[in-house]
C-alpha cells in the first residue's frame, strides 16, 4: 500500500499520546518533510508502536520522548529518542534477543520479545533497525526502510 510516512507517524503518536493516561506527551518532528513509500501498514504500526511504548515504559518521570522522521534519499528513517534508564552496555549485544529484559528494569513489567518481534517484522520490510543507549542517560532506536 502507498502511505504518506510523515502522516502516519505523527497519526500514530497522535494515537498513543490519547492512550497515554500519564499524561505524557511525545514529540514528533518531520525532519525533512513527508514523502509516499510502498508498504505494509500493519507491520510499520506494529513497529514503531513497540518503540514508541518502550520509550515511554523505560523513562517514567524523565523528559518525554521524541520521534523524528528523516528522509534520507533511498531510504527514511525513524528515530525513537527517549531520557530514560538506558541499557547496560555489556547487555547491548543481548537487547533483540528473545526474553531478554536488561538488569535494571526493576519492577517495570514486560515479557522480553518486543523487540525480538520488532527486529523480525523490520527485516520482512527490508530495514534496519540499530540502537544506541546509555546508562542512566537514556536511548536511541533507529529503524530506517527503503522508500519505493
Ligand atoms: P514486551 O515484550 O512487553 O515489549 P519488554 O519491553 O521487556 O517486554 P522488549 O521491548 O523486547 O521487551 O525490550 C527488551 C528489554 O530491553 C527491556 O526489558 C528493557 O530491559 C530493554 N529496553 C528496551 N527498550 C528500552 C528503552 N527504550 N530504554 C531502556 N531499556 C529498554
Ligand atoms: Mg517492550
Amino acid at each position: 500500500k502507498r502511505i504518506r510516512i510523515g502522516k502516519f507517524v505523527e497519526d500514530l503518536v497522535d494515537t498513543i499520546n490519547r492512550e497515554s493516561f500519564e499524561r505524557r506527551t511525545v514529540k514528533f518532528t518531520m525532519a525533512d518533510g513527508d514523502t509516499t513509500v510502498m508498504t505494509d501498514p500493519s507491520l510499520l504500526t506494529h513497529i514503531f508502536r513497540n518503540l514508541i511504548l518502550n520509550a515511554l515504559k523505560y523513562s517514567e518521570g524523565a523528559l518525554d520522548p521524541e520521534v523524528y522522521l528523516h528522509l534520507r534519499g533511498s531510504y527514511f528513517e525513524v528515530t525513537v529518542k527517549d531520557y530514560g534508564l538506558g541499557i547496560p552496555k555489556e547487555e547491548h549485544e543481548q537487547v533483540f534477543g528473545s526474553f531478554y529484559r536488561a538488569k535494571n528494569v526493576g519492577n517495570i513489567k514486560g515479557t522480553g520479545l518486543g523487540l525480538n518481534i520488532v527486529k523480525e517484522l523490520t527485516k520482512k520490510l527490508q530495514g534496519e533497525i540499530w540502537f544506541t543507549s546509555s546508562l542512566g542517560i537514556g536511548s536511541e532506536f533507529y529503524v530506517s526502510f527503503p522508500v519505493k
